[in-house]
């Protein structure tokens, strides 16, 4: 049986040492900042140990304080945008910023323990969209790769198009700022306009250029929502209706497969929604 505190221990293990990295090659900030955030996964995560029931507000509690200080903090007061278009300024510059760090290690590395964990304990935007969770049209849209990669491959042209015949938008502060800004208030209102005609979190399993990385990695993720042992499940169906990704989680449990599925936040709210205690995050079991 898998040990209770593994989960929080490796994950703020991981942190820890993702920080160091960071700082030997950036700066001590970077070992702060990463130190923090597994700080507060590991007093979460414990504390949902023992208060199961409060799984979901207490990870609501964790993206509020690491999105919060990600966007007001190190965004708005520090000057780092850690968006998408922030990535595609820099990598046109040559230059290695926070986004990129952040992105290489949120995107590629964290996806190997955590799967897209990212999205469900950092996500400032993805705190906004869980206010349309679940909140689904008579037809929800499935996603499209050519659609999600089209869009990558566009918000990129356009980033680059910026650099190269306008400016760095990255080099001025000012101008960071109105970035910054200006892509929130674009992606938080394009996400709830759309959920509105395609579905539950729309703009994140359509669209999102960082979930659409992030799931390239997150299949092979040690850590997924797997069904326990000897699952209890009635096939109630209270699990599927829960997922605000839309995965058909019962379907999992009752194929005993843990969820690989691309789109998997982590958000952990098909556990929360199981009366019979069948789902949990656990080790690695999809070939067992
Ligand atoms: S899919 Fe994108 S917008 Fe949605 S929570 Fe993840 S990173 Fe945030
Ligand atoms: S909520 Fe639990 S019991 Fe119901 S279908 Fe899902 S796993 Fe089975
Ligand atoms: S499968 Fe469970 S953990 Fe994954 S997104 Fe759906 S509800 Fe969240």
């Amino acid at each position: 049986m898998t040990n209770k505190f593994l989960v929080p221990l490796l994950s703020f293990t991981t942190f820890v040492i993702v920080g160091l990295c960071v700082w030997a090659f950036r700066d001590i900030r970077y070992f702060f900042l990463f130190t923090g955030i597994g700080i507060t996964e590991f007093i979460v995560r414990s504390l949902v140990i023992k208060y199961p029931d409060k799984r979901q507000f207490l990870r609501l509690i964790v993206q509020a304080i690491i999105g919060g200080f990600l966007l007001f903090y190190l965004s708005l007061v520090i000057g780092v945008n850690f968006q998408y278009s922030e990535i595609i300024f820099d990598t046109a510059e040559g230059v290695v910023t926070g986004a990129l760090i952040q992105a290489v290690i949120a995107r590629v590395a964290l996806p190997f323990l955590l799967g897209n964990a990212f999205c469900s304990r950092a996500c400032w935007t993805g705190l906004f969209f869980e206010l349309t969770n679940t909140k689904s049209c008579k037809k929800p849209v499935e996603r499209n790769n050519y659609v999600s990669w089209a869009y990558l491959v566009i918000v990129s042209l356009l980033a680059v198009l910026i650099v190269v015949y306008y400016v760095n938008p990255a080099a001025d502060e000012a101008l960071r700022k109105v970035f910054i800004i200006g892509e929130n208030i674009y992606v938080i209102s394009t996400g709830f306009f759309l959920t509105f005609f395609l579905g539950s979190r729309a703009y994140c399993r359509l669209l999102c250029p960082f979930l659409t990385i992030s799931g390239i990695f997150s299949p092979f993720s040690f850590f997924k929502v797997s069904p326990v042992e000897d699952a209890n499940c009635t096939g109630c169906n209270q699990c599927t209706q829960a997922c605000p990704m839309l995965i058909d989680v019962r379907q999992y449990v009752k194929e005993d497969k843990a969820i690989d599925h691309r789109q998997c936040i982590l958000c952990e709210r098909c556990i929360s929604s199981c009366k019979h205690n069948a789902i949990k995050v656990d080790h690695n079991k999809r070939n067992r």
